[in-house]
C-alpha cells in the first residue's frame, strides 16, 4: 500500500531530574515523533530521540531534515522496509536518529500488513519476559549510592553506573555503590568515552573485584584500534558502543578483537533494517538500549531484542525516568524490571490522541 501521508510531533519531555552522563547533562528528552498513513488508512509510527553529542543531530535539524526528506516517501510502499531502508540511505548519509524514526514507522506498517506483532514479522519467535537494567546518572559519590539504593529497592536486577568522570573518582564510585547494594547486585558501566587509554587501563584494573557484567565505550570512539590492547589488560568485558553504528562497524571491530559485546540502538543503526544486519553479522552477545526515547522508541527495540537471539541484554530505562508518558499501547514495565511486549500486529504503540491535537506543533506531508 503507497504512503500517503506523513506527520512530524516534536516533542520535548521533562525528565525526573537531568540525566548526567561524561558528555554532559541532558534535563529534556527531545524527541521527534513521526507517522506515516498509507492510502487505506493505516498508521504507522516510529520516533526519533536525537542525541546532539553521539548522533550529532538536534531535533531542530532532524524536524527541519523530515520535511526535506518526507515528500520522496510519499507514493514508496509500505510494505517493502529494505527498499525504503535503501532509499532512506542513498537519499541522505548519517541522520541515524532520524532515519530510526521513519524505518520503526514503516515496519510498524509491514508487520500491520502481515498481521503479525512487530517481533514475529521480524523472524522472532515467542514474546518472552525481557528485564531492563535502571541507570545511575554521573555525579557525585553520596548522589551516586543514593540513586542505586533506590534503584535496588524498586527490584532492578541490574544497575547501570554512568562514570568516565576522574579514574580514582570512578573507582571510589563503584566501590562506594558496590558496598551500598552489596556484592551480588550485577553492575553494568559505561565511560561515554570518557577515559583516556591510560585512565581506562587504571579504572577497569581497580574495579577488577567488583560484580560488573561489561563497560561500554571506555574510550574516544574514533581510538577503537586501542581497544584490542585495552581488552587485553581489562579484566572487565569490553562493549562497543558509540563506536559501533551499523553492520561494517561491527564486523572491524571484532575481525581486530577489540569488545566481547555490543550495544545496538536502533537511533545509531538507523532504525531496525541495521539493526537486524549487526545482530546477523557477529557472534557476540548484545544489548539493546536506546537514548532518550519514550516507551514507544522502547517498544519497537523491544520487538527487536525479542527476534536477535544474541540478545542478552536491555537498557530500555529511560522512559521512566520521563515526567510524561505520551504513549498509548507499547511494552509495559513490570515488578523486577520486567518488560512485555505487545502482541497486536505491528508495533503496537502510538501517541496519545492528546499529543494530536491541533493545538499541538505539528507539520503535514502529502
Ligand atoms: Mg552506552
Amino acid at each position: 500500500m503507497p504512503l500517503q501521508e506523513i506527520t512530524l510531533f516534536p516533542l520535548r519531555i521533562r525528565l525526573h531530574r537531568p540525566f548526567v552522563i561524561s558528555l554532559g547533562p541532558l534535563t529534556h528528552a527531545k524527541n521527534l515523533f513521526v507517522r506515516l498513513r498509507t492510502h487505506d488508512g493505516r498508521e504507522g509510527w516510529g520516533e526519533a530521540s536525537p542525541f546532539p553529542t553521539i548522533h550529532g543531530e538536534t531535533l531542530d535539524g532532524a524536524l527541519a531534515t523530515a520535511r526535506w526528506l518526507a515528500p520522496s516517501l510519499i507514493g514508496r510502499s509500505s510494505e517493502s522496509a529494505p527498499a525504503y531502508t535503501a532509499h532512506l540511505n542513498r537519499t541522505l548519509h548519517g541522520n541515524y536518529a532520524l532515519k530510526s524514526a521513519f524505518d520503526m514507522a514503516l515496519h510498524d506498517l509491514a508487520a500491520q500488513a502481515a498481521g503479525l506483532p512487530l517481533y514475529r514479522y521480524l523472524g522472532g519467535a515467542e514474546a518472552r519476559t525481557l528485564y531492563t537494567d535502571y541507570t545511575v546518572s554521573l555525579g557525585t559519590v553520596e548522589e551516586m549510592v543514593a540513586t542505586a539504593r533506590e534503584v535496588q529497592a524498586a527490584g532492578f536486577p541490574v544497575i547501570k553506573v554512568k562514570l568516565g568522570r576522574g579514574t580514582q573518582e570512578d573507582i571510589a564510585r563503584i566501590a562506594a555503590i558496590s558496598a551500598a547494594v552489596g556484592p551480588d547486585v550485577p553492575l553494568r558501566i559505561d565511560a561515554n568515552q570518557g577515559w583516556s587509554f591510560e585512565e581506562a587501563v587504571e579504572a577497569l584494573r581497580g574495579m577488577a573485584g567488583y560484580n560488573i557484567q561489561h563497560c561500554e565505550a571506555p574510550i574516544d570512539r574514533y581510538d577503537w584500534n586501542l581497544l584490542p590492547e585495552l581488552r587485553r589488560l581489562s579484566p572487565i568485558p569490553l562493549m562497543a558502543d558509540e563506536s559501533c553504528w551499523n553492520a561494517a562497524d561491527a564486523r572491524r571491530l571484532l575481525a581486530i578483537g577489540a569488545v566481547d559485546r555490543i550495544n545496538i540502538k536502533l537511533s545509531k543503526s538507523g532504525g531496525l533494517y541495521g539493526a537486524r544486519q549487526i545482530a546477523e553479522t557477529t557472534d557476540v552477545p548484545l544489548q539493546v538500549g536506546g537514548f532518550l526515547e519514550s516507551r514507544l522508541g522502547f517498544t519497537a527495540a523491544a520487538h527487536f531484542a525479542l527476534s536477535a537471539e544474541r540478545v542478552a541484554y536491555c537498557d530500555f530505562d529511560t522512559p521512566l525516568m520521563q515526567e510524561e508518558d505520551p504513549v498509548e499501547g507499547g511494552i509495559t514495565y513490570g515488578a523486577g524490571g520486567a518488560i512485555t511486549v505487545p502482541d497486536t500486529p505491528g508495533l503496537g504503540a502510538r501517541l496519545r490522541p492528546e499529543y494530536l491535537l491541533p493545538s499541538r506543533p505539528q507539520i503535514t506531508i502529502t
